[in-house]
């Protein structure tokens, strides 16, 4: 168990003698030389029959990976974690999370190793980050596996955020390791890469307070500004200017989460990073109606993590961060205090001004208050009427080029529609301009169970379709008329599972 000022790699566990492979490949040890008190060393499980089903090569370009050589066997190999280069130090981090609203202080990677740090095209450090590789000291009663299914909704979704722009942790390869896993059903195993700005999460702040570290919290501060908000370090305040830094990027994530209908559904502090990338794609789901209290995850029994609740948990999340900070904000606790508050209100005004500023793009008025009541009337038609967010913003770009039938269709049940419209053409809209920022394709649920129903049963093939739609998500392209379609009638109330 890690305890408070314990080095944790002395009571850790030597990982067997790395192979090289026969590339250049370097992993630094940036994180677990830095900050050995938040990390075990530890090494990834070896599979059963390794099979590689996805490989992003965008993002193995962008990390200097040659796609070629990780479909090879020794490829295969690192990106399962059991062959890593030398001097790379694997670790399963450490951090405490409030899951659901209640405080664990030791939660940290069960299933889940930080292989190292890789340098992107821009020359910033990048995670080499791996779920499913098997049980850490941080498993409790967890397997430390992962299935099939879940690592490719990671894949699957992942990659759409990123083609719409929103930041994310960037899915690297989804590898079958030929290990069953025991969920309600035998499921098949995989290994998960990602590559990430970084891992630490408010969790991790968390964790540092937690075992009254203030040395080591000032340390995972400096690291955090290094890798994230390097600005913060030359002004006179770095600390308060790294959390005024989180809070803007979380404001301006959420915002674009609530722009196109995501839904995290599991925005524990853990959950939560610093760099303000998205991560954990757990029970995630895109909105079809539009409602504000959707929602999917079979857990979240309360809808503490509805749609409509996001801005307002992540505020709460942010606060558990500041709470974290305070002895780095002020040596007087009370000022301290003060300083997290004004930090902390900071995130209403920097999300309202992102959503707004998203919404008038959305109306194709980029830029023009006058549309911000057409907006918020918009949103209310939306939801009175059960219409599907993704396709009514599509339909509006069209009644904007004079076509209103398809609007006119979808919005059928929203009384006040036709007056609304009226006022909203008579702003003139962008329609060329709003197919730049409603998607038409996005990982719609109903396509992502059924790929990855057939991808659980050994076909790639939907996974791979589905993946190239949303790969490119404004663009119309034919043949590929029902990833935009809204979910068949049938398809009935979704509900999503952690995988866990
Ligand atoms: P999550 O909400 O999925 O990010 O996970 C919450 C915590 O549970 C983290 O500490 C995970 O490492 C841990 N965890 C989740 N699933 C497993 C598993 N199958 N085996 C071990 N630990 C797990
Ligand atoms: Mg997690």
């Amino acid at each position: 168990m890690l305890r408070g000022g314990e080095r944790a790699y002395a009571a850790g566990v030597s990982i067997a003698s790395p192979i090289v492979p026969d590339r250049d490949i370097r992993l630094d040890n940036r994180f677990a030389s830095e900050l050995p008190e938040l990390g075990v060393a530890w090494k990834a499980q070896e599979p059963v029959e390794a099979r590689l089903l996805a490989v992003d090569e965008d993002v193995a370009a962008e990390v200097g990976l040659d796609p070629a050589w990780l479909r090879t066997g020794d490829g295969v190999r690192l990106l399962l974690g059991v062959d890593v280069p030398a001097g790379a130090t694997p670790v399963a981090q450490a951090y405490s999370g409030h899951q659901f609203g209640r405080y664990s202080p030791r939660l940290g990677d069960g299933r889940a190793l930080l292989l190292g740090e890789l340098t992107g095209a821009d020359g910033r450090l990048l995670d080499l980050h791996l779920k499913g590789s098997g049980r850490t000291p941080f498993a409790r009663g967890g397997d430390g596996l992962a299935a099939v299914g879940p690592m490719l909704r990671e894949y699957v979704v992942s990659r759409a955020m990123a083609a719409l722009g929103i930041p994310t942790t960037r899915a690297l390869a989804v590898v079958a390791t030929g290990r069953a896993v025991r969920r309600e059903t035998l499921l098949p195993g995989a290994v998960l890469a990602r590559v990430a700005a970084s891992h630490l999460r408010v969790g991790s702040f968390q964790y540092a307070r937690s075992i009254d570290d203030t040395e080591l919290l000032r340390r995972l501060a400096d690291h955090a500004i290094a890798r994230h908000h390097p600005t913060a370090a030359g002004e006179a305040e770095p600390y308060a200017a790294l959390l005024r830094g989180v809070v803007e990027a979380q404001a301006s994530l959420i915002a674009k989460w609530m722009l196109v209908g995501f839904v995290h559904g599991v925005m524990n502090t853990d959950n939560m990073t610093i760099s303000g990338e998205t991560i954990d794609y757990g029970p995630c789901a895109f909105l079809d109606v539009y409602d504000p209290a959707t929602v999917y995850s079979s857990i979240d029994e309360g809808g503490r993590y509805a749609f409509g609740n996001q801005p307002v948990v992540a505020q709460w999340n942010l606060a558990r961060l500041a709470e974290a900070m305070l002895p780095l904000l002020h040596e007087d606790e009370q000022q301290a205090v003060t300083v997290a508050q004004d930090l902390l209100d900071g995130f209403r005004v920097a999300f309202a001004a992102a959503w707004s500023a998203g919404l008038r793009a959305k109306l194709g008025r980029a830029g023009d208050e006058q549309a911000d009541p057409l907006g918020d009337e918009l949103l209310t038609l939306l939801q009175t009427g059960r219409v599907d967010l993704t396709s009514g913003f599509r339909a509006l770009a069209h009644a904007a080029r004079g076509d209103t039938a398809p609007a006119r269709r979808l919005f059928s049940g929203a009384d006040g529609f036709e007056a609304w419209l009226t006022r909203w053409l008579a702003l003139a809209p962008d329609a060329d301009a709003m197919d730049r920022v409603n998607p038409l394709y996005i990982p719609r649920n109903h396509l992502v169970e059924e790929a990855l129903a057939a991808a659980t049963g050994g076909d790639l093939g939907p996974l791979h379709e589905l993946v190239a739609a949303v790969s490119a998500p404004y663009e119309p392209r034919p043949g590929r008329e029902r990833y935009a379609a809204p979910a068949p009638e049938d398809f009935g109330t979704y509900r999503t599972f952690c995988g866990t």
